[in-house]
């Protein structure tokens, strides 16, 4: 079927080739649908951009999707093991996926929505957001911000080695990389604006930190704040008085948003709630725009631990159900 561009009309358009991106597309391509996933970066580029040594929290079997069986060496995967996974996952299901083409806009037009892209527009029936959080880092907004120094991203420790660095945050991404680089010869400050290392810490991890601060090997200043970045120096402000420290690197693990200013464009409502969730219907995934669905961690809004791979990716059978049920009343 073609509209009126004289171009495929979609029935689907997946914006976004994370696992739950991935699964929404075997979903429709098993409901005989036609359907495109796009995607800016690489495949599953939120997890290609993870810690090269990162260890997914989940059991592998947990992490499948489309009945491909996921086999790793240990009793959780990692970093490669997933990609080699979700590749295999693409190639096996022949997913029709866009690579490295940024979704600009979605309007709706007539009873469907177009699709703008940096490389050119789409016409699709129902369009699915799984957009993930993991594109814009939140930011300290203190001085210095801006220098090279300063990452907002974490890949492998050595780079750190023998250097003073600085970590920011008290979640498990800043302790798993203030335990990482501390082993492997960094001279490891954290800086938490919290009383205490978090909760939501992996339980087995946490002894671990919560040691290493005690015995001194990494130091940490509680109720604390960076204040200002300087090539070679961090202003630190704790409760008791504020001080300049050396510094050769600062990594602000201070957590990501989802890319709630695109979603406002595309029409989407937000509760007026602390984490600004979006407005979507729980059974069948729909926002408050007709035939514009959410699906995976990006309907938590800024709750970015309550959805995750293993209990998302029901939310691909949830839309795909709902958008052919619509379908076969329109037919
Ligand atoms: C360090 C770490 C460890 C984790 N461990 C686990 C675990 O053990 N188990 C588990 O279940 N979960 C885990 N998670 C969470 C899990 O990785 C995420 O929940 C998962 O990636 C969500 O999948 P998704 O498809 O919803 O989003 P994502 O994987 O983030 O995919 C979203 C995709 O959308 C693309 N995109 C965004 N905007 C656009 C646009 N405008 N145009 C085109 N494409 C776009 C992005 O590039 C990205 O590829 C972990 C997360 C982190 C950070």
């Amino acid at each position: 079927m073609k509209n009126m561009h004289d171009q495929p009309l979609y029935d689907v358009i997946i914006v976004g080739a994370g696992p739950i991106g991935l699964a929404c597309g075997i979903e429709a391509k098993k409901a005989g649908l036609r359907y495109l996933i796009i995607e800016k970066g690489c495949l599953v580029n939120s997890l290609y951009h993870y810690p090269l040594n990162m260890t997914f929290f989940s059991t592998s079997e947990r992490l499948e999707i489309g009945g491909v069986p996921f086999i790793s060496h240990g009793p959780k995967p990692n970093r490669s093991e997933s990609l080699e996974y979700y590749r295999r996952v693409c190639s096996t299901w022949e997913l029709n996926v866009h690579l490295y083409e940024k979704v600009l806009s979605i309007q709706p037009e007539n009873e469907n929505h177009v699709v703008t892209t940096a490389r050119g527009k789409y016409e699709a029936r129902a369009v699915i957001l799984s957009l993930g959080f993991y594109d814009l880092p939140y930011l300290l907004n203190v001085p210095g911000e801006d220098l090279p120094k300063v990452r907002h991203y974490y890949d492998e420790p050595h780079p750190y080695f023998n250097q003073n660095i600085v970590v920011v945050g008290a979640a498990n991404s800043a302790v798993d990389v203030a335990l990482e680089t501390y082993r492997k010869g960094a001279k490891v400050t954290m800086v938490i604006r919290e009383q205490s290392i978090l909760d939501s810490v992996k339980y087995w991890v946490r002894p671990d930190i919560e040691n290493r601060i005690k015995e001194g090997s990494i130091n940490a200043y509680f109720n604390s704040h960076v204040v200002e970045i300087k090539p070679s120096s961090v202003v630190i402000k704790t409760p008791e008085r504020t001080f300049e420290q050396e510094n050769d690197f600062v990594l602000a693990m201070t957590g990501y948003q989802p890319p709630f200013q695109f979603m406002r464009e595309c029409g989407i409502q937000f509760h007026d709630d602390p984490y600004h969730t979006p407005v979507y219907n729980e059974e069948t995934m729909e926002t408050n725009v007709k035939n514009l669905y959410l699906a995976g961690v990006v309907c938590g809004g800024l709750k970015t631990n309550k959805w995750f791979i293993e209990n998302s990716r029901v939310h691909a059978e949830m839309v795909i159900a709902d958008l052919q049920k619509k379908l076969s009343n329109t037919a």
